[in-house]
């Protein structure tokens, strides 16, 4: 097999303060795996500038002016990491290259585990997952919560790698792949996981933010993880039936043991606790089950519009 021509794929909100010194970096271990003769000396960067406030597209231009191989797109606005991830790998397919990873503009991720992902590439592996040593630099919350999504992710049935962020390299073959679905929310980390390509998983540490702050925030996470459910399994609509059913059952239960109650011992209505009690308990496991539906009518209804996944601005190739 060829030395593989590489491109790179930055998502940037917001990333004025990391971005210039991230490229630098990234040039950096580029430059080194050309020495080494891993990569074709053609490969490049890529950024996505997913609808920053601001100076991060003046930085990109400024860096694509004094060097043509950093790209860049520009997002009218801002449409979320998953969409910038999923135009930079469309971006870099039209451009033309065998393999792309994506990596944060924070640089949170070990740079160097990119030659690991080459390696494996060069073995074969059409899709390389880069999963976390650790999650130190998380916050106790952050932390529970993500384990909490990869274990329900994976009990309902979307097998997808702990510990796994959108750090990942995945071939020319993946990415036309990726082309033949046309899902809206599509999510990345399932998707990859599910069209059963070869996969090789590359250990790496993880680093605290360079600059900034982190751009997602709790209402933005559970959207992540609520997508990344709805959009996987159907599992979650089949519970609420089953859980229908044995309410249902209880509820018949109920019913006749009153009707007796009444009928044999005609006893007075001294059940007032128990009736409020079972009259939330229903409602409340009712209104939950039909959230749940509605978060499935709402996957349909995003994808059946058919809108545009996201807006293109400004391309610079
Ligand atoms: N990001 C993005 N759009 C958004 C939010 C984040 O493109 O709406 C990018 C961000 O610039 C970064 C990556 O996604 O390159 C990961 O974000 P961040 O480092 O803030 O997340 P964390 O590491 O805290 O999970
Ligand atoms: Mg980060």
């Amino acid at each position: 097999m060829d030395i593989p021509q590489l491109a790179i794929i930055i998502p940037c909100y917001n990333e004025e303060l990391c971005i210039a010194k991230t490229v630098e970096q990234l040039f950096v271990v580029i430059d080194n795996l050309i020495s080494k003769n891993k990569i074709k000396d053609s490969s490049y960067i890529y950024l996505i500038d997913d609808g920053s406030k601001d100076k991060t597209w003046n930085i990109i231009e400024k860096l694509h002016n004094s060097d043509q191989r950093v790209k860049g797109l520009k997002f009218i606005t801002n449409f979320g990491n998953q969409k910038a991830i999923i135009a930079g790998l469309e971006g870099v397919r039209n451009i033309g290259c065998d393999c792309v990873v994506s990596i944060d503009a924070d640089l949170q991720q070990d740079e160097w585990a990119i030659e690991k992902f080459i390696d494996e590439y060069m073995k074969g592996a059409d899709i390389v997952s880069g999963i976390r040593n650790n999650r130190k630099t998380d916050s106790f919350f952050k932390k529970t919560t993500a384990l909490m999504f990869y274990k329900t992710m994976n009990i309902l049935g979307a097998k997808i790698p702990p510990n796994h962020s959108d750090y990942r390299l995945v071939s020319k073959r993946a990415l036309d792949i990726l082309e033949l679905y046309p899902e809206k929310s599509l999510f990345l980390r399932g998707f990859f996981n599910e069209v059963g390509l070869k996969t090789a998983y590359v250990n790496f540490d993880v680093k605290p933010r360079m600059a900034g702050e982190s751009k997602f925030n709790f209402m933005s996470l559970m959207a992540l993880a609520l997508n990344g459910i709805t959009s996987y399994s159907v599992v979650p609509l089949r519970l609420v039936a089953v859980l229908g059913f044995i309410m249902a059952l209880f509820g018949f239960v109920a019913g006749v043991e009153t009707i007796i109650e009444k009928l044999i011992w005609n006893t007075s209505p001294n059940g007032w606790a128990t009736s409020i009690i079972l009259s939330c308990v229903f409602g409340g496991t009712q209104l939950f089950c039909l959230g749940l539906i509605g978060e499935y009518v709402g996957q349909v209804f995003r994808e059946v519009k058919a809108r545009p996944r996201y807006l293109k601005d400004i391309e610079l190739k």
